[in-house]
């Protein structure tokens, strides 16, 4: 099985992709995860993504593309979850080479679907976890002590990218360049979409029913 998880920032992507991985042997692949990877490292790809990020803007696809096929090619047999890729039309079209060249392709595209408002609540209030990762929110799941992880004890931060003016911009960014990656998925027939709202759990619930 081969899902890609899609809708705007904020749509409960990345908390579905983890709640499949912990109940299904699949590969993770988030882009946003690889790149905050690169970031953390110090890389010659992150301090080239470092720009785009901040502001909320996409990596340029010749290094997004660049970076997806190098996961591929190190896959195996197991199946994936793509999350965050394609956010561009051009990229949706690279991923079909992709998978006609490595003989993996997308099963279903699941699509959440979650109004504006609940994004920017959901991503304004968003904490994570600098050394594990582990996502909060501010209001709706705080951290048992200020800034710091339950999980680890590391430390917990806001993403830059979560910040009020990067928000807006992804928003638009989302509407721009990455909502047209909708319909392209509608034609090809394997576009199924979730309700989004309500707890991570009741989301989860309704793509189990889709997958099963
Ligand atoms: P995410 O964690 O998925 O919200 O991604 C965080 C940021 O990483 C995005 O706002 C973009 O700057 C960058 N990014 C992640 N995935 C892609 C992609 N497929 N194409 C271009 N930029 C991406």
């Amino acid at each position: 099985m081969n899902l890609l998880m899609f809708g705007p920032p904020g749509a409960g992507k990345g908390t579905q992709s983890a709640l499949l991985v912990d109940n299904f042997d699949l590969a993770h692949i988030s882009t946003g995860d690889l790149f905050r990877y690169n970031l953390k490292n110090e890389t010659p790809l992150g301090a080239e993504a470092k720009k785009y990020i901040d502001a909320g803007n996409l990596v340029p696809d010749s290094v997004t593309i660049k970076m997806v096929e190098d996961v591929f090619g190190r896959l195996g047999e197991k199946g994936f979850i793509l999350d965050g890729f394609p956010r561009t039309v051009a990229q949706a079209e690279a991923l079909d080479e992709l998978s006609l060249s490595t003989k993996k392709s997308v099963d279903k595209v699941i699509f959440f679907e979650v109004p504006r408002e609940l994004l920017l609540e959901r991503l304004t209030g968003r904490r994570v976890c600098k050394a594990c990762g582990a996502v909060f929110h501010a209001a709706a799941k705080p951290t048992k002590a200020e800034g710091v992880c339950d999980e680890c004890g590391g430390e917990v931060i806001q993403r830059t990218d979560d910040k009020a003016e990067a928000i807006e911009n992804r928003l638009k960014v989302y509407e721009e360049s990455t909502a047209p990656v909708k319909s392209f998925y509608r034609e090809k027939g394997n576009l199924v979409e979730v309700d989004g709202t309500g707890s991570a759990e009741d989301v989860f619930s309704r793509v189990r029913s889709v997958i099963n």
